[in-house]
């Protein structure tokens, strides 16, 4: 299971449609300061379902939209598609390939889909549960973030190790099974 291309378009300093394609192994990505390198890494944190404006680094989730330049007018809406490569079937989903997607407009309606198939936030966090990919997943490590698990409270340090272990759906689904009891 590999990250094998990204799609963005309109979002943040993406004004126009761009495809990059991965290959399996390492690739770096650079450029100058302000070039977009951060916005693609926001990019994958967003379409996996991030909803705190503030990691990435905005302080509303519009700010994700294209806001304009002095060359070029703001556009109307965000758009990014992921597509993995699952031809190990890492992912609970009989595909060679997925892609998920999400869309955002200025007035805050949104969705996400799974491979062109319109569907919840649950869908996509469960896609990737125990996978390591999710937004809290160990496969994004942003900036700061060695130092806060490092220091952080056990309780958050177990959440990382539940993750790699691929026990979260279990947890998931007896918290669940409990709350159904009590209801
Ligand atoms: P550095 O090397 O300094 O880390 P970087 O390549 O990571 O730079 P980014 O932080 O990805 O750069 O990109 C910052 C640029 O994206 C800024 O020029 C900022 O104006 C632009 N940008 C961010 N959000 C938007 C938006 N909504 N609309 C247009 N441009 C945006
Ligand atoms: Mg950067």
């Amino acid at each position: 299971m590999y990250l094998k291309r990204i799609e963005v378009h309109g979002f943040k300093s993406f004004a126009n449609k761009l495809q990059l394609e991965f290959d399996s192994g390492i690739t770096a990505i650079v450029g100058p300061n302000g070039s977009g390198k951060s916005n693609i890494a926001d990019a994958v944190r967003w379409v996996l379902g991030e909803q705190s404006a503030k990691q990435l680094r905005g302080s509303k989730m519009e700010d994700v939209i294209f806001s304009g330049t002095e060359m070029r007018k703001p556009l109307g809406y965000a758009y990014v598609a992921l597509t993995i490569d699952n031809s190990d079937h890492k992912l609970p989903i009989d595909y060679e390939e997925v892609t998920v997607a999400r869309r955002v407009y200025r007035s805050g309606e949104s969705e996400y889909l799974i491979n062109g198939t319109s569907c919840r936030l649950k869908d996509v966090q469960e896609l990737f549960m125990d996978t390591g990919i999710g937004k809290e997943g160990y496969s994004m490590i942003g900036q700061g973030q060695i130092d806060k698990i490092l220091s952080g409270k056990p309780e958050d340090r177990r959440e990382l190790f539940d993750e790699a272990a691929g026990i979260v759906k279990f947890k998931r689904r007896k918290y669940e099974a409990e709350k159904n009891l009590e209801e």
